[in-house]
């Protein structure tokens, strides 16, 4: 019930400003991001790595509109790809990158300079022997991501996709991506989108994130399973076991902070297990997306406002 308003709130300025403007340093927002420097995020993907596991880091900031902040995103990115090498990491972490924060909502070019900026992240990437997945955002970006995912694959085909199991599409969008050496994470989706294009009851999201999963396990790509649900990690194994991929021709995906005990378990078992890690100073759309999954931590959440 909670899960709309929640979506909604993360697109609004007004609460956005109120909020962040408050000391939040600690409780919930630490939960799920680490800290707002490279530093700490490079501290916090030591740590992860030292215990098995993979990590993905995204720069958080989304919907730039303006140029200067798009370039600053970019440089953000070559600044973490330069520390996570000098520090030893860049093999077990890649970076994943929002469209929207390198300028694809930019009014004049917008896919033209995204696709530049992402070019120039992928480049540094593979310099550093990483690679790079562009998140998904609404459905109103799905179609110039994949654009732009299309003309960075001809120099980058190493390149993630992301695609979200709620929306009609994404089963067709699946065949279409799971040839070899394409790499797809499949999430569930965290957008607040219309019954137009995307399912709206959890159990239907459901039957459709298993039914992508099946077209991505069967083919000849490398799928990346982004969930927590219990149910999906047991089906993505079977499909596994049905489809004879072995351990590292597929991996686990989960966000830090999120069942943490489950990604030990699923790389002590010899799973490739991979966190996706965000830092940054713009944590509130990311949070409020947090929220909205699990509303029960909203009083966790208002409480870490008042007690500061
Ligand atoms: P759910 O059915 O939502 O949750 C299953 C169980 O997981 C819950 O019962 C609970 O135990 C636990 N859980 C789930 N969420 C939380 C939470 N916030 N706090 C505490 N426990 C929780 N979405 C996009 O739209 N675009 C992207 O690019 C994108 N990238 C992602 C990358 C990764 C690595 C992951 C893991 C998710 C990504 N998502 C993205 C978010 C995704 O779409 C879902 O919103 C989110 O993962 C919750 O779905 P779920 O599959 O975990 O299942």
């Amino acid at each position: 019930m909670l899960r709309q308003p929640l979506l909604m709130l993360a697109r609004s300025d007004k609460v956005k400003k109120a909020v962040t403007a408050m000391p939040v340093s600690s409780g919930i927002v630490h939960r799920y991001v680490p800290g707002e420097s490279t530093e700490s995020a490079v501290d916090a993907t030591r740590e992860l790595i030292e215990s098995g596991l993979h990590v993905t880091l995204d720069f958080l900031g989304e919907d730039t509109f303006d140029r200067e902040q798009a370039d600053a995103t970019v440089a953000a990115y070559l600044d973490l790809l330069r520390s996570l090498t000098e520090n030893g990491l860049s093999r077990n972490a890649e970076v994943s990158v929002k469209l929207s924060a390198v300028g694809q909502a930019l009014p004049d070019q917008g896919e033209k300079v995204a696709l530049d900026n992402a070019r120039s992240i992928c480049q540094a990437a593979r310099n550093a022997g990483t690679t790079v997945t562009l998140d998904m955002e609404d459905h109103t970006t799905t179609d110039s991501t994949l654009g732009i995912l299309r003309e960075l694959r001809k120099d980058f085909p190493e390149t993630g996709a992301v695609l979200q199991a709620y929306l009609h599409r994404t089963e067709a969008d699946c065949r279409d991506l799971a040839y070899e050496g394409s790499r797809v994470r499949l999430c569930k989706g965290a957008y607040n989108e219309p019954e137009s294009v995307a399912f709206q009851d959890k159990h239907e999201v459901d039957k459709a994130y298993v039914r992508a999963l099946k077209v991505l396990m069967a083919g000849q790509g490398y799928p990346m399973i982004a969930s927590h649900d219990p149910r999906m990690i047991d089906i993505a194994g079977a499909l596994a076991t049905r489809n004879g991929r072995a351990q590292g021709s597929y991996e686990y995906q989960m966000l830090y902070g999120i069942r943490p005990d489950e990604q030990r378990r699923l790389a002590e078992a010899g799973e490739k297990m991979r966190v996706y890690l965000p830092y940054g100073q713009e944590w509130y759309g990311y949070l409020m997306r947090r929220l909205a999954e699990r509303p029960s931590n909203l009083t966790f959440f208002l409480h870490s406002l008042v007690s500061k």
